[in-house]
């Protein structure tokens, strides 16, 4: 039997749910992150960092409001520093722990009604590192 080769996009379709915005400590920041968050509402890292981040084992992560939903997260709008979005809210769900982990997409998937489970691991892995790559071909040139 032929298999036909799965896209990103045949096995995840965003459902603006707003579910994965919810919840403590899920959200790391990069030096880049907290560089471009903080350039693009306009204060320094040091102010971002402490008015909008709090530590999780160490590392830096974006607060939670009283929502229960990200600081960023807006009803209407929803994340309001689309642009300028923390390296894991852009990859999401093609995460570099697919690639060792391909198992946990399914995990994923019983949080995120996105993301199309029961599709074999080599496609969900093969679909990863395309997203992981394009994402950090994007970065780079960014960085240019
Ligand atoms: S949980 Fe999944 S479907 Fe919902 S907003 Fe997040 S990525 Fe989209
Ligand atoms: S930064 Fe944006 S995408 Fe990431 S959790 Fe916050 S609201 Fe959601």
């Amino acid at each position: 039997m032929i298999h036909k080769t799965l896209t990103p996009d045949d096995i995840f379709q965003c459902k603006q749910c707003g579910d994965c915005c919810t919840g403590y400590g899920g959200t790391y920041l990069s030096p880049g992150d907290i560089r471009d968050i903080a350039e693009f509402i306009q204060t320094d890292s040091e102010q971002f960092l402490e008015k909008y981040c709090q530590s999780s084992g160490g590392r830096p992560v974006i607060r939670v409001g009283p929502s229960g939903k990200c600081v960023f997260f807006h009803d209407e709008t929803q994340c309001t520093i689309h642009p300028v979005k923390p390296r894991m809210c852009r990859a999401w769900p093609f995460i570099d722990a697919i690639l060792k982990a391909p198992g946990n997409w399914n995990i994923m998937g019983q949080a995120c009604p996105g993301i199309k489970t029961g599709v074999p691991h080599d496609q969900v892995q093969a679909c990863v590192k395309k997203e992981v790559e394009a994402l950090d071909k994007a970065r780079k040139d960014a960085d240019k």
